[in-house]
């Protein structure tokens, strides 16, 4: 079976899990004078983060969905507006923070353009209309399909933010992947936002967590918050231990991923006669639109099992294969031969 659903299915190699056993632990949840918790290589992976990132401090989080939450909460209060894409992954999935019971922020929504960027104009004329002190984006962006945003374009949303006195949060659950995309510094996209989310537990191997970077003011208020919600953790090296192995070992391998959805995109490109592939692909990921079709992306999802590759559906009318770390070109290849076998019976 080729698993395609997501870059979450990577699994911990020995090496990174044997990096567990001789990590220094102590209690992350016990906060000193220094503001910082007492696990050592927690710190290490939050310096780490900080340093990669070009921010003041870093926060280590139990999940991309805590570490966006603690940091847009710590940088607004309930019932103001934030700026976010229609198809954001905190709109679209998280939620929680413009639930009225819980977050009670107010979204105002801008759309992506057609190269999947942020609606620069739009987003000028909402801030002016709105008095928003928050704009959110993502890069890559996973429902339009691993599109990264551009430095250029990161620039220019840092101009208008300034212009309007916003701030900006990058949800960068695939910011790694939006570098190697981009062949980019992370910094080069980062140096234009206040705070940042990133994930180690997609692309990059780790088994869980996330980490938040932005001013120390900024990250003071996100551990306050990390707390209150119950997201501190403990001997947290267990955790922090396979984060610093991914930033080490497995940043310079996402190219591999990018080349593996690049191939299976020409190879299917001109040759599919019914589903429509998304205009380009930019990192490791792939969607197919179905809407063409005579199948629902839940029964193309089961005829794609039949043949050995499981994928998901994304949305009502469209499913999508992730490449990551464990798929290698072969398993590329068959894909690519499966979907074309498919495309031809649907
Ligand atoms: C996966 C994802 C998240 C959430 O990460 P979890 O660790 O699953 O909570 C946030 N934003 C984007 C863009 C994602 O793809």
């Amino acid at each position: 079976m080729i698993d395609l659903r997501s870059d979450t299915l990577t699994l911990p190699s020995k090496e990174m899990l044997d990096t567990i056993l001789t990590a220094k632990s102590g209690d992350d949840g016990r906060v000193g004078p220094s503001g910082r918790g007492e696990d050592e290589t927690v710190n290490e992976l939050e310096d780490i983060a900080a340093g990669l990132t070009g921010k003041e401090a870093a926060l280590l989080a139990p999940s991309g969905t805590f570490g966006n939450t603690v940091a847009i909460l710590s940088m607004c209060d309930p019932g103001d507006s934030i700026l976010v894409d229609e198809r954001q992954h905190i709109l679209i999935s998280e939620k929680i923070l413009f639930d009225e019971k819980y977050g009670r922020l107010k979204p105002i929504k801008y759309k992506l353009t057609e190269n999947m960027t942020p609606d620069i104009e739009m987003i000028d004329k909402l801030l002016g209309e709105s008095g928003a002190k928050l704009i959110c984006i993502e890069n890559t962006h996973n429902y339009a399909g691993g599109y990264f945003i551009p430095v250029e374009e990161m620039k220019k949303i840092r101009m208008i933010a300034d212009r309007h006195g916003a701030k900006i949060h990058l949800d960068g659950a695939r910011l790694f992947h939006a570098a190697a995309g981009l062949k980019v510094e992370i910094e080069d996209i980062t140096q234009h936002v206040d705070s940042v989310m990133f994930s180690i537990s997609k692309g990059l191997g780790a088994p869980v967590g996330s980490l938040v970077c932005g001013t120390q003011e900024m990250i003071k208020k996100a551990r306050e918050l990390r707390k209150l919600l119950g997201g501190g953790m403990r001997q947290a090296a267990i955790i922090a231990a396979p984060g610093i192995y991914a930033l080490k070992n497995n940043v310079g391998r996402l190219h591999e991923d990018i080349d593996n959805a690049k191939h299976v995109f020409n190879k299917l490109n001109g040759k599919l006669t019914r589903i429509i592939m998304q205009k380009e692909v930019q990192t490791n990921i792939l969607k197919l639109q179905l809407s063409d079709t005579a199948v629902s992306p839940s029964k193309f999802c089961s005829m794609a099992a039949e043949k050995g590759l499981v994928i998901g559906p994304v949305s009502t009318d469209s499913v999508r294969l992730v490449f990551y770390k464990g798929i290698d070109a072969a398993a590329a290849e068959e894909a690519a031969e499966i979907i074309l076998a498919l495309d031809k019976i649907i």
